[in-house]
C-alpha cells in the first residue's frame, strides 16, 4: 500500500477568505496558501479574521513549507501571523513573493522564512511532495495552479483562476499541461475554485475592461477622475493608466499599498507607466482636473483605505467636489456590499459623480464561471473532487457542475473548514476534524497610520480600551456616553480623574466629527484616535482601542 495523503482545510471552505489547506504525507506538512479574511461590518472592532492554527502549531516542526498560489490577501495575508510561531520557506512566483514580503517585513519576520522563487512549468521537491507550477489567469498576475505529485497520485489545486483567452500579459492558463497530466498519469483529486460556480456563462476577458475604461475616460473630458481598484490588480492598473495617458492625464497613486505595488510591478517589468506620467498626490492641485487621474485603494470600502477617507473628506491633499468622477473598477466581494454602498453614498454627498460595476462594465471577475468550470472539469477528469474557495452555497453549486461533467456524486466530497480528509488506496474520505474557529484580529490596519498589526492574543496581556458613544447624527449631538471600559490599562487611585479627562477628550472629538457631518465610520475613527492619543500621552501605553459609535 502506498502511504496515504491527508488534506486538512483550515479555511476558505465556507467563506470567501482565509484560504489555507495542509497536505500531509509521511509525517511532513505542506501548506497551500495562508490567507486572511476581511470582517463583515457587524464584526465590530474586528479588523481581520485568520485561520485557526491550533492544530497546525502542534505540528509546527513538521512544516516543510508553504506553496503560495498567488498574491491576494485571502491567500497570503495570514503568513505574518503564522510565521511568528513557526518558521518555514515560501514557494511562489516572483510577484506573489513580492506581495507576500511586504507584510512579513513590516512584522519583522523576514528572518523566519526564505523566499523561493518558482517559474512557470517548474517542479520542486518539497519534503515528500513534488509541486509543479502551472500558469493560471486571475485578477493578479503570475497566479498558478499546482499539481502535487504524491504517493497517492496527482492532486491538482486550481488556485484562483479564470480561463481568460486574451489576458493583458498574454500568459494563458496552461490547459495543455493540465490535459497532458490528466491523460498520462491521471488526476486523482481535484481541488477547484468555486467562487463563481453559481454564475452562468463565461467570465469576460480582462482586456475587454480596457476598452470600457478608455471610452469612460473619453466621456470624462475636463473632469477630474478618481479610480479605485485592488492594489494587486496590476493588469487593471495598467489598463486604467493606459486610458488616462491616452487622454493626456497624469496618474497620481493614492494609498500606501497602491504606491508600493506600482513601484514593485514596474521594477519587475509587469507594469509600464512612464516616469513623466506619474506624479505624487501632493502635486495634484498643480494640474487642471481634466489632466489627472487619481488611482487609489479602497474599492471594497475598507475602513481606513484611501477612498473611504476621501469619501469622508479626510484626505489632506485631495478634497472631492462636483468636478470629480469616481470610478469603482471593482465589484464588492460578498460581505463588503454594505461598506461599499456607504462609501458611494458619501461620495454622492460630496457632490461627486460615481460610476460602479452596477452601471458600467468597469470590472471583470477573476474567477471562472460555470461554463469555464465545465471546460476545466472536462480536461481534468478527476477521480475525486473537492470544491474549495467559496461560501457553502458556492461549494454546493460547484458539486452540481462536477456532476454535470460526469463525476459520480459518490466521488465528490463536500468538505468544510476543519475537515481532515484522507486519500489512500481505497479513495478519499473524511478522517476527522481539527479546530477551525474564526480568529479575530483587532488593531489599526490599512493604508493610513503605521499601526503595526496586533492580534487577539494581546487581549490577554496588554491594554484594551473600549469606548461606546451613542449619537444622533441628524441633530449632530451625543445622546449617551462616552462609556469607557478598559482592561489592563489603569489600576491606580487617580483612575477616576483619568477617565473623566478621557471622556472629555472623546466627547470633543466626536462632537467635532458630528459638526463636520462625519458618518459612523468617521466618528468611530475620531473616537479611536482621541482614545489612543490620550492613553499613550498620559500613561505611555499603546492600547488596543475598540470604538463603537451607534445611533439609537
Ligand atoms: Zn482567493
Ligand atoms: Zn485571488
Amino acid at each position: 500500500m502506498a502511504p496515504p495523503v491527508h488534506i486538512t482545510f483550515l479555511g476558505g471552505l465556507g467563506e470567501i477568505g482565509r484560504n489555507c489547506a495542509v497536505l500531509e504525507s509521511e509525517g511532513s506538512l505542506l501548506l497551500i496558501d495562508c490567507g486572511l479574511m476581511f470582517p463583515d461590518t457587524d464584526m465590530l472592532g474586528v479588523d481581520l479574521v485568520l485561520p485557526d492554527f491550533t492544530w497546525l502549531l502542534e505540528r509546527s516542526d513538521d512544516i516543510e513549507g508553504a506553496v503560495l498560489t498567488h498574491g491576494h490577501e485571502d491567500h497570503i495575508g495570514a503568513l505574518s501571523y503564522l510565521l511568528r510561531e513557526a518558521s518555514f520557506p515560501l514557494f511562489g512566483t516572483e510577484l506573489t513573493l513580492g506581495l507576500a514580503r511586504g507584510r512579513i517585513e513590516e512584522a519583522g519576520l523576514l528572518g523566519r522564512t526564505e523566499f523561493v522563487t518558482v517559474a512557470d512549468g517548474e517542479r520542486w521537491e518539497i519534503g515528500p511532495f513534488e509541486a509543479e507550477f502551472i500558469p493560471a489567469t486571475h485578477s493578479v498576475p503570475q497566479g498558478v495552479a499546482t499539481a502535487f505529485h504524491t504517493s497517492q497520485g496527482t492532486i491538482l489545486h486550481s488556485g484562483d483562476f479564470k480561463i481568460d483567452l486574451t489576458p493583458v500579459d498574454g500568459r494563458l492558463t496552461d490547459l495543455g499541461r493540465i490535459g497532458s497530466i490528466a491523460d498520462n498519469e491521471g488526476i486523482r483529486l481535484l481541488l477547484c475554485d468555486s467562487t463563481n460556480a453559481d454564475q452562468p456563462g463565461h467570465s469576460r476577458s480582462e482586456t475587454s475592461v480596457g476598452k470600457v475604461l478608455y471610452n469612460l475616460m473619453h466621456e470624462q473630458e475636463g473632469r477630474r477622475v478618481i479610480t479605485a481598484c485592488f492594489a494587486s490588480h496590476v493588469h487593471r492598473i495598467q489598463q486604467l493608466a493606459d486610458a488616462a495617458i491616452a487622454f493626456d492625464r497624469v496618474v497620481a497613486p493614492l494609498g500606501r499599498s497602491m504606491k508600493r505595488n506600482i513601484t514593485m510591478a514596474r521594477e519587475l517589468g509587469l507594469l509600464t507607466i512612464p516616469d513623466s506620467s506619474l506624479i505624487d498626490i501632493e502635486q495634484v492641485d498643480r494640474y487642471e482636473p481634466g489632466q489627472v487621474m487619481v488611482l487609489c485603494t479602497g474599492s471594497q470600502g475598507e475602513p481606513m483605505s484611501a477612498l473611504t477617507l476621501l469619501s469622508a473628506n479626510e484626505n489632506r491633499w485631495l478634497k472631492l467636489t462636483p468636478q470629480d468622477t469616481v470610478i469603482f473598477s471593482s465589484h464588492p466581494i460578498p460581505g463588503n456590499e454594505n461598506a461599499v454602498t456607504k462609501v458611494i453614498d458619501n461620495l454622492f454627498r460630496l457632490g461627486a459623480e460615481v460610476i460602479h460595476s452596477g452601471l458600467s462594465d468597469v470590472h471583470a471577475t477573476g474567477h471562472a464561471k460555470s461554463e469555464e468550470l465545465k471546460l476545466y472539469h472536462s480536461i481534468v477528469k478527476p477521480e475525486w473532487f473537492v470544491p474549495v474557495h467559496g461560501e457553502y452555497h458556492h461549494l454546493v453549486a460547484h458539486t452540481r457542475v462536477a456532476e454535470t461533467m460526469g463525476t459520480p456524486p459518490d466521488r465528490i466530497v463536500l468538505a468544510e473548514d476543519g475537515d481532515r480528509l484522507v486519500l489512500d488506496d481505497d479513495g478519499l474520505r473524511l478522517a476527522g476534524r481539527v479546530p477551525a474557529e474564526y480568529i479575530y484580529v483587532h488593531g489599526t490596519v490599512g493604508d493610513v497610520g503605521t499601526g503595526v498589526l496586533r492580534d487577539h492574543r494581546i487581549l490577554a496581556d496588554d491594554c484594551v480600551v473600549a469606548v461606546i458613544v451613542c449619537v444622533d447624527r441628524s441633530a449632530r449631538r451625543i445622546v449617551a456616553g462616552p462609556e469607557i471600559a478598559s482592561r489592563g490599562w489603569i489600576h491606580e487611585p487617580e483612575s477616576g480623574e483619568l477617565l473623566t479627562d478621557l471622556s472629555d477628550r472623546i466627547r470633543k472629538a466626536v462632537e467635532k466629527g458630528l459638526a463636520d457631518g462625519a458618518d459612523l465610520g468617521g466618528l468611530q475613527r475620531a473616537a479611536r484616535r482621541a482614545t489612543g492619543g490620550f492613553v499613550s500621552e498620559r500613561t505611555r501605553r499603546r492600547p488596543m482601542v475598540v470604538p463603537v459609535v451607534l445611533e439609537p
